[in-house]
């Protein structure tokens, strides 16, 4: 059941506060590639994290769950400080927090039948003896649009969209509370990511569980989610309801994602959309980390770090262009189209 506050609202499931990962590389400096961020998931709703490869969301991913250990803040789980992973004292609750990783194959044993793992999440949890087991996989299959016959075929004989049914519903199997799910669908088909898109949206709704959705496809994350937060080396630099970043981004960044998004009628990457490269996340520049290839830096943006603050109810940025409580459209999007 979500928690509630006193007040009877909703509140979070997972809060992840000033995070840093941080990775030590002998004879080389570390490379920080989480650098100190604050996010909280609510129940029944999905957040979406996108930015370029190597921004830090994978890291980021890794700590929510316990599979990295932050070098410094703090991950709560249900108000529960999450313990990592491996830990053998890891409490039985922290089992209702789940990940579902991009690749299936990868997560999957491939020497153990589908209802094998899948009933793995039911024995952890303790629950119904081994014929009642075999029901819920059974229905978990169901649930995930697979038939019951395949709980006795081993991974190899799936697609890579069945897998990624098998690697769910095996996820589902510990009655989730929240689901951090990495790229889940960076492998798939474009007819097989959408079918599973779908699927993780109502499995969301059903179950009330939070998913943390992952991915560097815009496109779908703007399909799922409810609200994003865009990373960039590292760092968090805007959080927004999904509708209303996309119909005014207030942090240049996520106005450059928006518009490398493919359209039928153009087709365009980031790198063709903003100059220059993602900066090693080893030595970030100063100032604002965006600014080498900001097209609106000024003077203060080369010396000072915005801090992410809120601008407008909901919607937070990280940049010297917006004022607090006072959020504005940028400059480019005043402009008619090209
Ligand atoms: Fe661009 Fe400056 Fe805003 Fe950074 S703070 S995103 S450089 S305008």
């Amino acid at each position: 059941m979500p928690r509630r506050s006193v007040a009877g609202s909703i509140v979070s499931v997972l809060d992840v506060t000033d995070v840093v990962v941080e990775y030590r590389r002998p004879g080389r400096d570390p490379v920080r590639a989480v650098a100190g961020v604050s996010l909280s998931l609510d129940a029944a709703r999905i957040l979406g994290l996108v930015g370029e490869t190597g921004c830090g969301k994978s890291s980021l991913a890794r700590a929510a769950v316990g599979l990295v250990r932050p070098s410094a803040g703090s991950v709560r789980f249900n108000g529960e400080l999450v313990t990592p992973l491996g830990r053998r004292t890891r409490p039985m609750r922290q089992t209702r927090l789940q990940m579902v990783f991009q690749d299936p194959f990868s997560s999957l044993n491939p020497r153990r039948k589908a209802g094998e793992q899948i009933a793995d999440g039911l024995a952890i949890s303790g629950k119904g003896s081994s014929g009642q087991r075999r029901v819920r996989v059974g229905d978990l299959l169901s649930q995930v649009g697979l038939p019951a016959s395949a709980a006795s075929r081993y991974p190899h004989e799936f697609s890579g969209g069945q897998r990624q049914r098998i690697a769910i519903a095996r996820t589902l199997a510990a009655e989730p509370t929240v689901i951090v799910a990495d790229e889940p669908l960076a492998a798939l088909d474009a007819s097989i990511k959408a079918q599973l898109a779908n699927l993780m949206i109502s499995l969301s709704r059903e179950l009330g569980a939070g998913l943390l959705f992952i991915s560097h496809d815009l496109a779908i994350v703007r399909h799922v989610a409810d609200l994003v937060a865009v990373m960039y080396l590292g760092l968090v630099v805007e959080v927004a309801p999904t509708r209303e970043m996309w119909a005014m981004p207030l942090h240049p960044y996520s106005e450059a994602l928006i518009a490398a998004v493919p359209r039928l009628d153009r087709i365009r990457a980031l790198p063709a959309a903003l100059p220059g490269e993602v900066a090693d996340p080893a030595h970030p520049p100063q100032g604002c980390r965006f600014h080498p290839r900001c097209p609106y830096v000024f003077d203060r943006c080369r010396i000072e770090s915005p801090p992410l603050r809120e601008v407008a109810p909901g919607r937070q940025v990280a940049c010297w262009l917006q004022e607090q409580g006072r959020a504005r459209a940028l400059p480019r999007a005043q402009r008619p189209p090209a």
